[in-house]
């Protein structure tokens, strides 16, 4: 068998960036309506600067209103929520995204329940999260709808197929589960108390691998010719014992990649897969929110 066709994140969230990019620029001519993103940063996480940078970055490139608020790591909650109440009420703002992990101390589940559902372009109110559930237009979470985008561009019509998600968190496998039942597959999600996991991942048409463990989907879990979506993000040690000794490390998927290549029909790389669609479609949801708030037509 051949090797596995690989679904190229760059080449994908590219073309949704410029997809995005033409799309702003007709709402301002059109409507005279730029999308608004404000996103929130509270402490100085090095991992969260630099995603907080990507995404100001990315949306200014598309012509989006972009404003980054931050707050110290020892801002209260009240500060927070009331910096969250004022973005609600700015009719500048479409998107808001409060960055997380929150520093200790925050409480993260009533910060997110502040944000106006119609402007939480992250998701994760669980207003959206019932409207997805329900089959209602939601804002869906960025990583589930990046992984649709790339199932459509390689697949084409998803009905039909056997979808397996290894996953159940809010933010990736049940979205990602409630986005692939919207498509008509039919779908198992799979967790740590599933039961013969290889045997469920290998009845998989499509097998979205959303866990956070290094490797831990071999090839021999994999249906030949199946679609492998590769969520993970995970750090490890190089191989090579003489920059391991250095405590050099390097990021890995969920999937066994190298030997996975040899069974699957198309797969995601790690990286240059499914961490790069994140911020396309954070984009994406900002336009979206924009336009349902200002009651245009999708
Ligand atoms: P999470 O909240 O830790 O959820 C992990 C899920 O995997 C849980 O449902 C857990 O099951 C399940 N699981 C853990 N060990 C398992 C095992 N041995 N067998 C079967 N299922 C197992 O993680 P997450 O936030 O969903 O993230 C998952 C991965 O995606 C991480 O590597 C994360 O870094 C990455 N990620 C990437 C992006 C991106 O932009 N590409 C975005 C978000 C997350 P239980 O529920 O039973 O505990």
């Amino acid at each position: 068998m051949t090797d596995a066709q690989i679904i190229d994140g760059k080449t994908l969230s590219e073309a949704l960036r410029a997809e995005v990019a033409a799309e702003v620029a007709e709402l301002r001519r059109a409507h005279g309506l730029q999308p608004g993103l404000a996103v929130v940063l509270v402490g100085q996480d090095a991992a969260s600067e630099i995603y907080v940078r990507a995404k100001g970055e990315h949306s200014r490139a598309a012509g989006m209103h972009s404003v980054t608020h931050r707050l110290p790591a020892d801002a209260s909650q009240h500060e927070l929520l009331a910096l969250v109440a004022d973005l609600n009420a700015d009719p500048l703002i479409h998107g808001i995204l409060v960055q997380l992990p929150l520093p200790k101390g925050l409480d993260e589940r009533q910060v997110l329940a502040a944000i106006d559902p119609d402007k939480d372009v992250d998701g994760l109110h669980v207003v959206n999260a019932g409207r997805l559930a329900s089959g209602q237009p939601a804002l869906t979470p960025c990583t589930p709808l990046g992984c649709m985008i790339m199932l459509r561009e390689t697949l084409g019509d998803l009905g039909g197929r056997r979808a397996v998600v290894v996953g159940r968190s809010v933010l990736v496998g049940r979205p990602v589960a409630q986005l692939l039942l919207q498509a008509d597959c039919t779908v198992t999600i799979a967790h740590s108390r599933t039961r013969d996991l290889q045997a469920v991942c290998r009845e998989a048409d499509i097998l979205v691998a959303a866990v956070g463990r290094p490797r831990m989907i071999k090839a021999s879990w994999i249906k030949p010719g199946a679609t492998v979506i590769d969520v993970g993000i995970n750090r490890v040690p190089f191989d090579d014992p003489e920059k391991a000794a250095q405590g050099k490390t390097k990021v890995v998927g969920d999937v066994a990649f190298k030997e996975a290549l040899g069974v699957a029909g198309h797969i995601t790389p790690v990286p240059g897969g499914v961490g790069l669609m994140t911020v396309a479609c954070l984009l994406k949801n900002t336009v979206t929110a924009a336009k349902r708030i200002a009651g245009i037509e999708d």
